[in-house]
């Protein structure tokens, strides 16, 4: 007999959510649904109740005491900010309001509103408090946005619950970002396909695919929000050092490991990195691989992923 998959799918912030299960069990669906609910309440941009909200309309005026999931998501994102200052910042909040890309903006801000927005982007001026946890942006206009970072944490938390609830194996895939857990039911193998799809690819060209144990495959792109003038693309992985978009031939970078949290914050810093110089750093880390594909449509991989055929890479 065949395996069953049983799929339900949702939309939720901002993008489609799926989670796949190999046995039936509609409440755990629904506890899962409930949880995300729960984390688009605490995290949303576009909801004026959420914790980050508060922590954003506060900026300049006072610290705001936040639940401590929200507490530690924001620790974890600004440490990484301070540890890859020059590519990975979630104080970007002001110059990703200023552009609006993939949000209606359509033209290139002014070079002084940019410097005025970097100015609010330091993660020196933001303060936590452990004990109190507090989160206090000490300088008005500031603004947190988890954006590159808060769907890796939730697909580590949906598997984290799934094992809890005693599942041996599941896909979620939360907009494109992937994570999968235990041995592959359908397969001789037990090893997972995770399709990626390759931006602007030539009609009939097969979407790449990673063959893996259970991972998580992460990818960051400039192909989803972006608006072009002439030639010109301006896409939302936005520069801290400049403020305007990352320039390099890079489209999109996907990452390959065991974190999908860890996974977001290397996407987006290796996207800076650019392919050659990605590719030397990422081959240095224990259990990471990386895709990269740039403009003209060339792979770059890191060194554990092994070509097996056109598009089908295997993760060693
Ligand atoms: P995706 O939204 O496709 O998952 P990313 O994970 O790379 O892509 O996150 C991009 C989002 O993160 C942007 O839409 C913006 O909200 C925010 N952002 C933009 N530039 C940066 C940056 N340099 N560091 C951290 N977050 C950023
Ligand atoms: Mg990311």
């Amino acid at each position: 007999m065949t395996q069953k998959k049983y799929i339900s799918q949702f939309t939720m912030m901002g993008t489609v959510i799926t989670i796949t299960l190999f046995t039936p069990n509609q409440p755990l669906v629904e506890a899962l649904y409930d949880y995300l609910a729960k984390m688009d309440q605490t995290f949303s941009m576009n909801r004026p109740d959420s914790e980050l909200m508060a922590i954003n309309r506060q900026a300049g005026v006072q610290p705001v005491v936040v639940s401590p999931t929200c507490f530690d998501l924001v620790q974890r994102a600004v440490k990484a900010s301070q540890v890859y200052s020059q590519s990975f910042n979630v104080l970007m909040g002001p110059v990703v309001k200023l552009w609006r890309i993939g949000f209606g903006g359509q033209t290139v801000p002014a070079s002084t509103q940019i410097q005025r927005c970097l100015a609010l982007t330091n993660p020196q001026d933001l303060v936590l408090d452990a004990q109190a946890h507090s989160v206090y942006l000490t300088k008005p206009g500031m603004q947190l946005d988890l954006g590159a970072i808060a769907k890796g944490y939730f697909a580590d938390q949906l598997i984290e619950r799934l094992q809890q609830a005693g599942v041996t194996q599941a896909i979620v895939n939360l907009g494109g970002n992937v994570k999968v857990l235990g041995v592959n039911p359908t397969t001789d193998t037990g090893l997972w396909a995770v399709g990626i799809q390759a931006p602007k690819a030539p009609r009939g060209t097969p979407v790449l695919q990673v063959v893996t144990p259970a991972k998580t495959v992460v990818t960051s792109g400039i192909f989803e929000r972006y608006f072009r003038i002439g030639s010109k693309c301006y896409h939302h992985i936005l520069d801290p050092q400049t403020g305007y978009p990352v320039a390099n031939p890079i489209e999109q970078v996907s990452i390959l490991t065991d974190q999908s949290e860890y996974a977001e914050i290397l996407s987006t810093v290796s996207f800076f990195k650019g392919a050659v110089a990605g590719v030397r750093w990422l081959n240095q880390l224990p259990n990471v691989e990386a895709i990269f594909i740039d403009r003209q449509q060339h792979v770059h991989v890191t060194a554990g992923l092994q070509h097996l055929s056109e598009g089908v890479y295997c993760y060693e």
